[in-house]
């Protein structure tokens, strides 16, 4: 019996009435129907993935469920927002049963964990492509925008950079079998953790905030061009995991994918001076990994230093769709 879209919906997607308040309505209806809250304003984001442009074809099926949603739950950090439902169009080849299985378990184990509910979507035929909005709520007027960097404030970013880009690297030329010693690279290429906690601990203390997700440079770039600023990053200063450190040390050539790879889905923020003292305490309490790599200048572009505080050559484009078209 061939399978159809209906099929699909009630056999991978469609699970118990959605637990979670404000869901009034989840899938089945002709839209889902979501209540509002008062003293919250609503945030959206919406990101696709596309098969051979995001992930490798012969990516496992419950990876690309999982990367689906925790894109977009990085998107809802990065605003400080917390992430309560969402929804999923779904473009598949033909009807494999085996491969919706293990995505639908990648999906739910990430939106279990991450208290979010699938309340719709859409179901159609074609190239391989998965699309995930998402919406939460932030109090009124608290949500962390990439606007607001001024001159003398300091540039953080979150947990370590270049563990995605180096094991996406390693997927592809690995003749000493790094990968099989550091799995912890694939599974931050594969399965980003969304800095969910980090961002909302951030509301009133950061001035601005983006995620990582084209590359550092890339991404800090948005945060000081929307000021008409500019930026010194210290590259030394940039926090590295142990398993990158070990790759970087056989190819030492790699290092710049650090701040030019991308898929980090780390925190990028800045924040006053005087607030330093702050942050710190922050840190301490909540267990938070901030490190600091830089400041806002008033001179607009970008200046890179490393470790004797020499100047860098240093480009911040990442990842862009349609470059080549230009
Ligand atoms: P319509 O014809 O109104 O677009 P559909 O037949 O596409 O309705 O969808 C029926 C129900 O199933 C809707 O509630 C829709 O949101 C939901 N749905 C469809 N595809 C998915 C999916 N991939 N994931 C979650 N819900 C889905
Ligand atoms: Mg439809």
């Amino acid at each position: 019996m061939p399978v159809t879209e209906f099929d699909i919906i009630r056999r991978y997607f469609e699970r118990l009435p959605s637990p979670r308040e404000p869901v009034l309505k989840g899938i089945g209806d002709d839209a889902a129907l979501i209540g509002s809250r008062a003293d919250d304003d609503l945030v959206i984001a919406i990101d696709s993935l596309v098969e051979a442009v995001h992930f490798p074809p012969g990516t496992p099926a419950f990876d690309i469920g999982y990367k689906a949603l925790a894109v977009n739950l990085s998107d809802m950090a990065a605003m400080g927002a917390e992430p309560v439902w969402f929804t999923l169009a779904l473009t598949l080849p033909d009807a494999d049963e085996a491969w919706l299985s293990e995505f639908s378990r990648g999906l739910f184990e990430l939106a279990d964990a991450s208290g979010v509910s699938l309340v719709g979507g859409d179901t159609t035929r074609g190239p391989l492509t998965v699309t995930v909005q998402i919406g939460g709520y932030v109090p009124h007027g608290q949500a962390l925008l990439r606007d607001g960097a001024r001159p003398g404030d300091l540039v953080y970013v979150s947990g370590t950079l270049g563990d995605a880009v180096l094991g996406l690297k390693l997927l592809q030329y690995d003749p000493s079998g790094l990968l099989q010693e550091y799995p912890e690279l694939r599974a931050r290429l594969n399965r980003p953790q969304a800095r969910l906690r980090e961002g909302q601990a951030l509301r009133g203390l950061a001035r601005c905030a983006i995620d990582i997700s084209d590359g550092l440079l890339a991404d800090l770039s948005h945060l000081f061009d929307v000021g008409q600023c500019g930026a010194m990053v210290q590259l030394d200063q940039i926090p590295v995991s142990t398993a990158a450190q070990a790759v970087l040390a056989q190819y030492p050539s790699w290092r710049s994918l650090i701040w030019q790879g991308g898929d980090d889905y780390e925190l990028c923020f800045c924040i006053a001076p005087q607030k330093q003292a702050e942050l710190e305490e922050l840190m301490a309490s909540d267990n938070l990994h901030f490190t600091r790599i830089g400041c806002i200048e008033a001179e607009p572009g970008l200046r890179c230093t490393d470790a004797n505080g020499s100047h860098m050559d240093c480009q911040a484009h990442g990842y862009t769709h349609f470059r080549e078209q230009e």
